[in-house]
């Protein structure tokens, strides 16, 4: 059960001041009755709500988890007729968005929502959620400069934030090196600059993991929607 002013701002009726206004002038039927109180808290299922005679048509909150190929943008269109990552998802009639964005290049775990409140909430900087990449690196990096990916680098935009890196295996031969790299920011192609500012340059680049969720089950281009618990967990 929500709010009334919150479920009818989240429709896209007002600003949620509003649609308060609209409650309290008695502009707003709950299953035929009127309700001009505030706090009234409704079903925005099951429960039909009116406004000025009109039916409110409620979007269903829809949240997938996609595991992002490389080679499609991160968008919902592209002037250029690029594969977006939208096209990816077959059966899905909700507009949805995704929640930050991962490069062209870039593979891995992407959400996409219709839910803006959450979406907002997932890419403000204070919610400090984990985003865990696994790249391959040109070179094999010393430790000191593994750690220096950790404790934060000099980037044009500002020192990075702390986070996690670990070298997982280096291949001599093809003069390369997996890394783990923990982050939470969400700076544009930050993984990528980072690399490259410890004078290792990304290879490739996957996100395997965001806060608890992982692409467990999924192979490159499938999605699932987030179960209830999952989403709750977010929030
Ligand atoms: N960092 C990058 O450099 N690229 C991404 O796509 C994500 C994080």
């Amino acid at each position: 059960m929500e709010r009334l002013q919150k479920v009818l701002a989240h429709a896209g009726v007002a600003s949620r001041r509003h649609c308060e206004e609209l409650i309290v002038q008695g502009k707003v039927q709950v299953n035929g009755n009127v309700v001009r109180e505030l706090g009234t808290r409704v079903n925005p299922q099951s429960d039909q709500i009116v406004v000025n005679g009109r039916r409110i048509q409620l979007e269903q909150h829809v949240h997938l988890l996609l595991y992002k190929p490389t080679g499609v943008i991160t968008s919902v269109t592209d002037p250029q007729g690029r594969r977006v990552v939208t096209d990816l998802l077959k059966g899905i009639k909700e507009r949805v968005y995704p929640v930050g964005r991962l490069d062209y290049d870039t593979s891995g775990l992407l959400l996409l929502t219709n839910d803006g409140e959450l979406a907002n909430k997932l890419a403000h900087p204070s919610y400090e959620i984990d985003k865990v990449y696994r790249a391959w690196v040109k070179g094999i990096p010393t430790p000191e400069k593994v750690k220096k990916l950790a404790t934060g680098i000099r980037l044009e935009d500002g020192m990075t934030s702390p986070g996690e890196a670990r070298l997982l295996k280096a291949d001599v031969k093809a003069g390369k090196t997996l890394i783990e790299l923990t982050i939470h920011e969400g700076r544009n192609r930050q993984v990528r600059r980072m690399c490259e500012a410890i004078g290792h340059p990304v290879i490739t680049l996957e996100r395997i993991r965001l806060g608890f969720l992982t692409l467990e089950g999924l192979s490159s281009g499938q999605f699932r929607p987030l179960t209830t618990t999952e989403v709750e967990l977010l929030r």
